[in-house]
Formats: structure tokens, sequence, C-alpha cells
């Protein structure tokens, strides 16, 4: 087995069959993974980690996904939205504390109210920030003119993920209405490429119903639609949500881990100069779960800056960290998880997606 690892890792390019024999090693094998995964890196990337301040500024959603603690349906969450004021501060504190870019990030809301106020919001944080500065908005599916909207007030990078690139299993995991459709999903992606966006997506590894196969799809997706970034993470059931019936179908937690990993070393082989985050879930399973998939393959770090008293009702998914947290408890221990893994902070750098600008043959024309 190990020869076909090796042989499979000797290739740059992954047929479905590599990956799904990839995402199968065992603990040894896996660690041939990791270490090809970190020479790409260390050769594409080099040892920087940027900063995102992730700011979750409101937990009102119009959605119902069947996986998600704060879906619609479930009325033991005190909704919240930060207020403008308070949403600016978080900006400046980033900004004062050269993060380089922050992240908007909320449960998706359609109203011309809402859609208003990102745009304005956009517009005073760029009047703080200059140029200079990464805004990623997170709000969810929207109409292209809205996207188009947002982007001209100052917004240049946009996370949506796909969860899973299988229709059957999108379905399974949503509820059967209008505002869930796999394709709309999709489209929103290429959309968002189109109006200039860096566009991160991603998916969720260990929901019910999914196997290596699907897994091995939704690498080959990203590939496929060519993102810029890349947020990838375990799923992990949440009490009040429809989805906790099948808890008893998942894979361990520390299989749902191992197995993150190794999608997120595959596709820093195979995506070379994608930006990847270390996703907050990961440490939910593993105290040092962050600092391990920057070991391996992420570049990317979104320390929260959600004021501490909100953080409570963003319960996206059971035992999520930094809860108790505040920016500032944050900041000091992104700091020492980064330098734990062996990474430098990039502090003040914009950290664009090396990929974007190639993409965009920007490469030399803007500050990486
Ligand atoms: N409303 C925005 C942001 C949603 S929350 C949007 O639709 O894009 C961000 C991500 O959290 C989701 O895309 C999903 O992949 C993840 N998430 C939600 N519930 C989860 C769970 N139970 N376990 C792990 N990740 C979850």
């Amino acid at each position: 087995m190990n020869t076909s690892i090796k042989n499979i890792l000797h290739n740059n390019d992954f047929s479905k069959d590599d990956i799904i024999e990839l995402l199968y090693t065992n603990q040894s094998e896996a660690k041939l993974l990791y270490q090809k995964a970190k020479e790409v890196k260390s050769c594409q990337i080099g040892d920087k980690v940027y900063l995102r301040g992730l700011i979750e500024f409101s937990n009102l959603c119009v959605k119902d996904c069947l996986y998600c603690g704060i879906r619609k349906s479930n009325k033991n969450v005190q909704r919240y939205s930060l207020s403008d004021r308070e949403i600016i501060q978080a900006a400046q504190f980033a900004f004062d504390e050269n993060y380089g870019s922050i992240v908007l990030q909320s449960g998706e809301v359609k109203s011309r109210v809402f859609l208003n106020r990102i745009d304005r919001l956009l517009k005073q944080i760029r009047k703080i920030t200059g140029d200079n500065f990464g805004i990623t908005l997170s709000c969810g599916e929207q109409d292209e003119s809205t996207y188009s909207r947002w982007f001209e007030s100052g917004a240049n990078r946009y996370l949506l993920r796909f969860e899973t690139s299988n229709k059957e299993l999108y379905n399974n995991v949503h509820p059967n209405d209008s505002l869930h459709i796999f394709e709309k999903r999709i489209e929103s992606l290429r959309v968002l490429k189109k109006t200039g966006y860096q566009v991160g997506t991603g998916f969720m590894v260990g929901l019910p119903g999914q196997n290596l196969s699907h897994i091995a799809d939704d690498i080959l997706f990203m590939k496929d639609i060519d993102i810029d970034m890349c947020g990838i993470g375990p799923y992990i059931e949440h009490k009040e949500t429809p989805l906790f019936d099948q808890r008893n179908t998942l894979m361990p937690l520390n299989a749902r881990f191992e197995l993150t990993l190794k999608v997120l070393a595959i596709l820093r082989i195979i995506m070379k100069d994608i930006n990847i985050a270390a996703s907050t879930a990961l440490q939910s399973i593993d105290k040092l779960g962050r600092e391990k998939a920057i070991r391996v393959a992420a570049n990317v770090f979104m320390p929260n800056i959600t004021p501490q008293s909100y953080r409570k009702n963003y319960n996206l998914y059971d035992n999520k960290p930094c809860i108790a947290e505040s920016p500032v408890d944050c900041q000091s221990c992104t700091i020492a998880r980064i330098n734990l893994a062996n990474g430098k902070v990039a502090f003040g750098e914009v950290g664009n997606s090396k990929h974007y600008l190639n993409r965009k043959n920007l490469i030399g024309e803007m500050n990486l």
C-alpha cells in the first residue's frame, strides 16, 4: 500500500480514484500525504499566516439548514444583530491591530433594509481602512445585483460554502423548498467570480450519508470551478437541529478531524497557491486542531473579534470554541497558536489569494 501511496504522491494531479485512496490512508501512510502537502506549502506559500478578524455580526437567518444551530426554526437561540457602531468598532480594532483584513459573517437575510445596511457599512469601513485592507463578506446567497453593489462599495472577497457537491446529499441536509436550491448555491459561486470577488468556498466533512466518493467529488469540484480560497471543516452535530437524530450514523469525531486534515492536504497539493483557512470547527474537536491544519496546509487564521457577549448565540454547532473569550483574548491566543505551528503572523498584510492574483495576471501589481 505504501508504494501505491508514494506513486500517487509522485504526481501533482490526482484522479478521483487517487483521491479516494489518499482519503482512505492509515496513519503512517497519511504522514506521507502530509509531508508532501507541507513541501508544496513551503515552496508556494512559505510560512506566513494571514489574519482575518471574524465579525459574526448577526444570527438572524431565513434559512433552515438541517445541520446548523442558527437555523430559522431553532427557537432556543437568542437572535441578535450588532449595531452599526459595534461593527465599525470591531473593524477599527482589526485595522488598528494590523490584522490586514476582516470577515463579516451572518445568517442569510435578503431584506432591502439588510442589503442597504451592508452597503452603508462597507463604505464606512473602507473610509477607515483605505484600499489596502481585505474585506470579506459571508452573508449567504444574494442576487447578482447585490453582489455587484457590495463589490462596488468595498467588499473584495466572498465566502460561500457549497456544503456538498452532491445534489442528493445536499437535498438530504436541507429543506426541500425554494430557499434551499442546490443549483442556485452553485450558480452563486460562478456569479461571485464573474463579479470580480476572490471567491472562497468549501464543504463539511463527515455529514450523515457522506462517503469518500462524495468527498473526492467535492475536492475535484473545487478544482474545476477554480476557487481562490477554501474553508473546510468537520461537520459537528448540534442538539437542536434535525440532523442530530442521525448522530449514531456518523464517523467518530477524531476520524472526521483526520479526514478533514487529509482533504486540506490534498487541496494544497492540487491547488497549490490558494488560501486555505484553518477552520474553527477543527479546534472544537482537537485543542490543537488549527495548529495542525497550519502545519500541513492552511495559511489563513480567523481570530474571532465579535464582542464577547454575542458569541454564545452564534453556535453553529455544539462545543464551538472561543465563546467565553474577548477579541483581545483571541488575539494573544492567535499569535501563540501560529507560533506553535511554526508559522509567521503576517501582520499588516492584506493576504490576497495568490491563486486569484495569478488568475487575474496581477502578480507583482498588488501588495501580497
Ligand atoms: N449564512 C452564511 C454563513 C453561514 S455559517 C452562508 O450561508 O454562507 C458558515 C458555515 O458554517 C456554513 O457554510 C456551514 O458550512 C458551517 N456550519 C453550519 N453548521 C455546521 C455544523 N453543524 N457543523 C460544522 N459546520 C457547520
